[in-house]
């Protein structure tokens, strides 16, 4: 039984978007629930079992073998006492200009000290994770797991 890593389910995601199939018609296919296979895609595995994974990636042309360390994501871990500031003014957070918009790179930042869950700079509720899907934080402004930026322009 091979072991799929997150970068694997990432690889996954990718192929099937490039393929133009969506989620509930290559779930479908290969028997699972859509459901399940939105979780493994947003990283998580053990969402699907390896047969249905083999099938998946036999069909889109994915190798499951793991990921060279170019293609790792080494995830931001966060203390109790911190995250990233999901405010675009926030002086914490670094904008640049791609393709004419504006994305911004997150910023570790403490949170106050009396609640631990606002930033102790701007004031704002602190994240941890994607605040569209859930995933884990990496270096980078763009959420790999549902393309989607962290921090979104006024
Ligand atoms: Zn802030
Ligand atoms: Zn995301």
């Amino acid at each position: 039984m091979t072991s799929i890593s997150p970068e694997v389910c990432i690889r996954i995601k990718e192929a099937r978007r490039k393929a133009g199939i969506s989620q509930s018609i290559l779930a479908s296919e290969v028997g699972c629930k859509q459901s399940a296979l939105s979780m493994f895609e947003q990283g998580q595995p053990t969402k699907l079992n390896t047969e249905v994974v083999e099938k998946i990636a036999k069909k889109l042309g994915v190798d499951l073998k793991p990921v060279t360390e170019a293609e790792k994501i080494t995830p931001v871990v966060f203390s109790p006492h911190e995250g990233f500031c999901p405010n675009p003014k926030c002086p914490s957070n670094r904008p640049y200009q791609v393709d004419g918009k504006t994305l911004y790179q997150p910023d570790r930042v403490a949170a106050d000290p009396m609640g631990g869950k606002y930033c102790a700079i701007c004031g704002e509720l602190l994240e941890r994770r994607c605040p569209n899907c859930g995933g884990i934080i990496h270096a980078g402004a763009v959420c790999s797991f549902c393309g989607e930026p962290y921090i979104v322009s006024a």
